[in-house]
């Protein structure tokens, strides 16, 4: 099947332990439609499913083929693979170009494993291993065989039509494919745990609209462009997805001027939210997504979270609130997202915080302040017409 073809071919692990039935035909379905998105320009593209594996074949360079791969959820792992016959010569042949590729030389252990998934195939596994073993020692003088802890493994896997040679194995980020769960908004300010809960909600097969709220003239147009920078990263795992970006200057001032000044960061938090409600309405979204981590500012603490989280009734979900500091950083640094986060640009909330801020708000006393500001329904529904939304 494969062997006739001309092009490279990548072969990719997936799957979710316990997916079962329905769930399992449409998590292979979203998979392999990310897929084919995250690998769109890539020359002479062609993706086959069989017996529980993907394949993907192409003309370009593997480096980036693979590198777009190993960011689509669900993808386990991935192998660049040479492609023989079930046929013990060709097997020998394409074992040593496997192992030359895979920085055999003098001086370097190597093994052969082979596994014979089709047992019609009439050598058995060790056999295989020996002869390509013997074939590969003699072609490379130098070379040693270190059955237990090698260098290098030449890994042989024979099926009922093609015979497939590998050497590494790369893995991918894990996870159900995006789109699977649902639609969600994730509130992305530009600091560092929020595009970490914005992964990791694609992670489990969310599919993101971006909200990030804007006070020009006190945030910069660098601070906007951070967070539509942090959205395109987001966009190389996920696929692209829109960000609003919502004018908040006018609710801020009407806060700042209504409200007494411990409440700001509760009743600012509060026209957050329903904001994101009302776009989730708008697109189809049915959870909410933030960064939020226990007891890291005044407005993190349950109780706050409690009084803030009441004035909407979708779910919202807070991937980080248990991490430590270092472990969302960690995090951050392995998915590209930090250098960005840590550019210097103030957000809209380090403009805006009083210098004692209410850490056990009660809820009577937010509703008390919010009937000071009359009908701020009206801005809310301005600050939802007026949003910039961008394609990221
Ligand atoms: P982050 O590192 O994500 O900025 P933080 O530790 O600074 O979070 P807060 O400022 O209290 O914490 O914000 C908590 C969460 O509220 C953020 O993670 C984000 O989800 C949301 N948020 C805060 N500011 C904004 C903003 N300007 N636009 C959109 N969402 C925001
Ligand atoms: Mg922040």
């Amino acid at each position: 099947m494969f062997v006739n073809d001309q092009r490279k071919t990548i072969l990719v692990r997936y799957g979710e332990i316990g997916l079962k039935g329905k769930n399992r035909s449409s998590f292979e379905s979203a998979l392999i439609r990310n897929m084919r998105s995250a690998l769109e320009g890539v020359q002479g593209l062609k993706i086959l499913r069989e017996h529980g594996r993907i394949y993907v074949q192409y003309d370009d360079s593997t480096e980036k083929v693979a590198e777009k791969l190993s960011r689509v959820f669900g993808i386990v792992s991935l192998s660049p693979v040479i492609t023989s016959r079930p046929d013990i010569e060709d097997i020998k042949r394409k074992a040593l170009e496997g192992a030359l590729k895979a920085g055999c030389r003098s001086g370097v252990s190597f093994k052969v494993e082979t596994r014979r998934a089709d047992k019609r195939f009439s050598i058995t596994s060790p056999e295989v291993s020996r002869l390509a073993g013997g074939f590969i020692l003699e072609n490379i003088p130098g070379l040693t065989v270190d059955v237990h802890n090698p260098q290098v493994v030449v890994h042989v896997e024979i099926r009922a039509h093609d015979v497939f040679v590998y050497s590494t194995s790369i893995p991918g980020p894990g996870g159900l494919p995006v789109g699977v769960t649902g639609r969600g908004a994730l509130m992305l300010s530009g600091g560092i745990d929020s595009p970490v809960a914005g992964w990791l909600a694609m992670k489990r097969g969310i599919k993101l609209v971006g909200v990030h709220f804007y006070s020009f003239p006190f945030t910069s147009e660098r601070s906007k462009e951070k967070v539509l920078d942090l959205s395109k990263v987001l966009a190389s795992y996920g696929g692209k997805f829109p960000v609003y970006v919502v004018p908040f200057t006018e609710i801020q001032k009407q806060i700042k001027v209504k409200c007494p000044e411990s409440l700001y960061v509760t009743i600012m938090r509060r026209m957050m939210f329903r904001i994101t409600e009302a776009i989730c309405a708008k697109e189809n979204c049915s959870s909410i997504f933030t960064g939020e981590n226990l007891a890291q500012v005044a407005s993190q603490t349950i109780e706050s979270i409690a009084v803030i989280e009441e004035v909407v009734s979708l779910p919202i979900l807070r991937p980080v609130i248990t991490m430590d500091k270092t472990e969302i950083i960690e995090v951050a640094k392995r998915i590209g997202t930090y250098d960005i986060s840590i550019r210097p640009y103030e957000d809209c909330c380090t403009i805006f915080v009083p210098k004692n801020p209410a850490t056990k708000p009660k809820l009577r006393d937010a509703e008390a302040a919010e009937e000071l500001m009359g009908n701020y329904q009206d801005l809310l529904e301005q600050a939802v017409e007026n949003s910039e939304i961008y394609g990221v």
